[in-house]
């Protein structure tokens, strides 16, 4: 008998991975996203699985959607990954994301306790639930101190998990999952933004481009291999949370510098504050400026994350250190390279 899981956010990129992770394991998979026009599929085109997913439309927001669907499917396991997921709209869209990043998980929930109790559930939560870092590497035990309306509506979610866990018995796990990138990953996130920028640069479309802050760090996998992780957490026993993370951490100007060297352009920093710029070294052309615009209103400087009860629990450990996925990440961008 084929088991079924259901991915909310199925258009995203941990979405389309993790699709193609459980169509391998011979999963029959049900993908749900808000809208009816299916073309924007791109990831799971990319991939080659659209047509072995069953989409459904499912609006986070709308409780009714929710169940419609999950009476309509026997489900095995939930993966809930759709959110309003970017700290920066979550900023100047406060509402929208409590809504859907946070109670979109409540909803959910609800409607699993109400039509069946057992279908297992998989959170995800977020590192940037630490926030302004209690602890110097972050655990599963780390105190929550949450910077940004995203934080706080995914604290929301985790906390919520952990509640339906003890209190209806229900298999709730979140993996709290520090940053994870790839091809797919969305444009307005900071690696793939930088790619992007350096790759419209050498193909001549762009001059320059502009960042925020570049001195925060990050803990940064590949989504591939963090998708895994997740399938794993809902095949123990019992549920439970996980910290998932590679255990090295970067600040952005060190991803430029590693991205810029495998594109062996000769490139230097001048400038300081504000007017610090990365320019070419003989023509001392400008290629990347600093914006306050893309500054956040609060900041989370530094994550880093210990992910030694995945290792120990889920045989999962990452693979892929920094340098590797800036080589895929910047390979994958040449070869699918469209001018606008
Ligand atoms: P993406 O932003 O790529 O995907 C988010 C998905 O949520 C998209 O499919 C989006 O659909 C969907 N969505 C947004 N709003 C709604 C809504 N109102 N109703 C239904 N679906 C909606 O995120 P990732 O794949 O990178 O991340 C997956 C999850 O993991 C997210 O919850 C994210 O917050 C969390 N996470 C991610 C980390 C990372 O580094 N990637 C780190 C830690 C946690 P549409 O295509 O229509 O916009
Ligand atoms: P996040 O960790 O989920 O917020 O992932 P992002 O990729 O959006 O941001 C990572 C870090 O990069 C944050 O500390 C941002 O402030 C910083 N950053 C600096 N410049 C930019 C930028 O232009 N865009 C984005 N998205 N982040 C930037």
């Amino acid at each position: 008998m084929k088991k079924t899981a259901l991915i909310t956010g199925i258009s995203g990129q941990d979405g389309a991975y993790l699709a193609q992770f459980l169509i391998k394991k011979n999963y029959r998979v049900i993908g749900t996203d808000r809208r009816s026009a299916r073309s924007v599929n791109w990831r799971l085109r990319r991939l080659g699985i659209e047509n072995k997913i069953i989409f459904e439309e499912m609006e986070l927001g709308e409780i009714y959607e929710i169940q419609r669907v999950f009476k309509k499917y026997k489900i095995n396991e939930v993966y809930n990954l759709a959110a309003q997921s970017f700290v920066g709209t979550s900023f100047s869209s406060p509402l929208n994301t409590a809504n859907i990043t946070g109670l979109g998980s409540l909803r959910i929930l609800e409607t699993i306790r109400s039509i069946d109790p057992k279908i297992k559930f998989y959170q995800a939560s977020s590192s940037e639930m630490f926030g302004d870092i209690l602890e110097k590497r972050q655990k599963e035990k780390t105190p929550l101190n949450p910077q940004s309306p995203y934080a706080i509506a995914k604290v929301f979610a985790h906390y919520l998990t952990k509640n339906y866990r003890n209190s209806y018995n229900i298999f709730a796990t979140s993996g709290i999952l520090f940053n994870h990138e790839s091809p797919l990953r969305g444009e307005e996130f900071v690696t793939r933004k930088i790619i992007i920028g350096l790759v419209k640069i050498l193909k001549k479309e762009i001059d320059y481009f502009e960042l925020g802050n570049i001195y925060a760090k990050r803990d940064w996998g590949y989504a591939k291999e963090y998708v895994e992780a997740m399938w794993k957490m809902l095949q123990k026993k019992k549920p439970d949370d996980y910290i998932i993370s590679t255990g090295k951490t970067y600040s952005i100007k060190d991803f430029i510098n590693f991205a810029t060297s495998y594109l062996r352009m000769d490139v230097k920093w001048v400038g300081k504050g504000l007017k610090e710029k990365l320019v070419y070294k003989k023509s001392k052309k400008t290629l990347i400026k600093i914006n306050p615009k893309f500054f956040r209103p609060s900041e989370v400087n530094i994550l880093i994350g210990d992910s030694a009860k995945a290792k120990k629990d889920l045989k999962w450990r990452p693979k892929t250190d920094l340098k590797k996925l800036i080589k895929i990440m910047i390979d994958d961008e040449i070869k699918y390279y469209v001018k606008l």
